[in-house]
């Protein structure tokens, strides 16, 4: 080995020791009589002292050092004069002896320190560079003590890793697939793995009761902001289980990873029903680190004055605390803000309980006192606090007042990204309607598992049939999701034709599966984390980028190798695809 130490651990304990360290350097100040380097490593910084006086040769070699030259030095370990406590090794320096230079660097784009100059793009083009910075290193280590601990314990728990393959068939998942030509089979593709549904559920027939797999998906999404058209999942699947197995299992894995890698002790998780959180949140992934919960005022708001509540199918309405000091401007600017086309509300009416117990409001004519009085009582809303109201179609109020709810929190600071609150989301709707489709959709994957009670309403309102699937969901992100799935061929076959597939469709898409179920599916069900993005929470982040070694930017590119790029024509050919430029 070059070194006898990392960059980060040397300290006062070893003050007196011959030592030899590796790395780059970050910095190189001359101050005439001294030169000091800062030596950096992925495991930290230590300070090289060259002494002009007593090594002269070394020292004007050491002034010509560029930064993040590779360096390898031999010298003791002394004390510092001026020691840094904000460094590990902020007690010692190295007094050099012998200096080797590795390797020289051409002036990097941008500064490698944790706080770089460099915007997005020029530290994605130059990701090699970005990923020696310390943050980035730390939001590395932590993906590998976090894969590591996810392994850990499910293989404890009995579960086996398998992979599956990446060269497939279509599996639908809701997305649009990425597709492989094959120039061994003109006009015809593979497919790459939206997710492994179909392969893993094809392991529980297999007799592999418990599957899980840490594996990359994809998915070629418009994307939104913070999606990747490549992303990583912890895959897992269970057989001879029900949903409340699952969910024990999966609790405790989270619980596990929070423990392992951030040392954190997960409060109880919660349950909600999709309904419930939908009526009181907004929203079916909601944040629960803070109330202000929607309050349905429909009844009490409709008194035959006011036209805008009159017409509407639903007012609600929802409590900011201690917010009734606001200024008309505070208030208007949050009306603009839902006025947006993003989030379509088409105007907000607001409440204030005065301190001294009296109302003001936006619609202070058509109201009495008393009326105003009831609907704050009904929404729990005391002296001081200011109420938000939202009218129209009850879906898309509840949506609208869900999001409102949330970016209040987050101006307040109620989002605090070092508490975290767990909760299980149940009993989500099976089908979902597309009304540009003009028909429905599976709103899990078309293998999730109906409650056999509510397959009655086939006919009748399939937007009732509720599916036995669940998300976990963590400070208003959803980390999990998955179902108890169908393994009877009958009931399966039933679900793809109330998802609109002609036997035939169904015949040549899932053929395998509903054939595997002939030869004695086991009961099963499973669940998948978003893996990029469990990590960000972990790292208290809410961008996936930062934690993926390379990522795509927001547009699917990636800036560093320069892809997708144009195929030569003849690689065209090979494919059948094209055949000239
Ligand atoms: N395959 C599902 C997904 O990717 C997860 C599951 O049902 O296990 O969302």
């Amino acid at each position: 080995m070059l070194r006898s130490h990392t960059c980060g651990e040397l300290s006062a304990e070893h003050l007196g020791e011959e030592v030899r360290l590796c790395g780059w350097v970050q910095r190189n100040r001359d101050l005439g009589g001294m030169t000091f380097v800062d030596l950096r490593d992925r495991y930290g910084i230590t300070q090289l002292a060259f002494n002009m006086e007593a090594r002269p040769e070394l020292c004007a070699a050491a002034r010509k050092l560029g930064r993040e030259f590779v360096i390898e030095v031999q010298g003791t370990v002394t004390e510092r004069e001026s020691k840094n406590p904000n460094l590990p090794t902020g007690d010692i320096e190295i007094r050099v002896l012998q200096l080797k230079v590795l390797n020289a660097s051409e002036t990097p784009p941008f500064t490698i320190e944790s706080h770089s100059d460099g915007g997005e793009e020029l530290r994605m083009k130059y990701r090699y560079l970005d990923l020696r910075r310390p943050p980035l290193q730390q939001h590395m280590e932590l993906r590998h003590k976090t894969a590591l601990a996810v392994r850990n314990f499910l293989s404890g728990e009995g579960f086996l890793e398998i992979e599956t393959p990446f060269l497939i068939k279509s599996t639908p998942e809701g997305a649009r697939d990425f597709v492989v030509p094959s120039s061994m089979h003109p006009g015809q593709a593979y497919a790459l793995p939206q997710s492994p549904q179909t392969f893993k559920q094809l392991l529980m027939v297999g007799g592999y009761d418990r599957y899980f797999q840490i594996v990359r998906c994809f998915r070629d999404e418009d994307l939104r902001a913070d999606r990747q058209p490549e992303f990583t999942q912890i895959d897992c699947e269970m057989a001879f289980v029900e949903r409340e197995d699952i969910l024990k299992t999966f609790e405790a894995l989270t619980r596990h990873i929070f423990k392992a890698v951030r040392g954190i002790e997960l409060p109880e998780f919660k349950r909600l029903a999709y309904d419930e959180a939908m009526q009181r949140f907004g929203s079916d992934k909601p944040d629960l680190r803070f109330g202000m919960e929607l309050n349905n005022l429909s009844q009490q708001a409709k008194n035959g004055k006011f036209t805008i509540f009159e017409s509407a199918q639903s007012i609600q309405a929802i409590v900011v605390p201690a917010a009734a000091e606001w200024t008309r401007k505070q208030i208007d600017a949050w009306t603009d803000w839902v006025k947006r086309p993003q989030i379509g509300a088409s105007g907000m009416v607001w409440l204030k309980c005065q301190a001294d117990g009296s109302f003001k409001s936006s619609v202070d004519k058509f109201y009495a006192e008393e009326e105003l009085a009831s609907m704050a009582q009904t929404a729990g809303a005391g002296p001081g606090d200011l109420m938000l109201f939202l009218s129209g179609d009850t879906a898309r109020v509840q949506k609208q007042l869900g999001q409102l709810r949330l970016a209040i929190a987050e101006s307040l600071g109620l989002r605090n990204p070092d508490e975290f609150c767990p909760l299980w989301v149940l009993d989500f709707p099976m089908l979902e309607f597309d009304e540009e489709a003009g028909r429905w959709f599976a709103m899990h994957h078309p293998f999730t598992s109906p409650y056999t009670d509510d397959l009655q309403k086939v006919h009748s309102d399939p937007g009732a049939i509720r599916a036995n699937a669940y998300d976990l969901v963590l400070n208003g992100n959803e980390i999990a999701g998955g179902s108890i799935r169908i393994h009877d061929r009958e009931i399966q076959a039933k679900v793809f034709d109330l998802l609109g597939f002609t036997q035939q469709e169904a015949e040549q898409q899932f053929g395998f599966l509903l054939n595997a179920f002939r030869y004695g599916a086991p009961p099963h069900g499973g669940i998948a984390f978003g893996f990029d993005r469990l990590c960000a929470l972990l790292g208290g982040s809410e961008t996936i980028r930062d934690f993926i070694a390379f990522p795509k930017n927001n547009a699917g590119r990636d800036l560093m190798i320069d892809a997708p790029s144009p195929l030569a024509p003849q690689q065209w050919n090979e494919l059948g695809l094209k055949t000239d430029a």
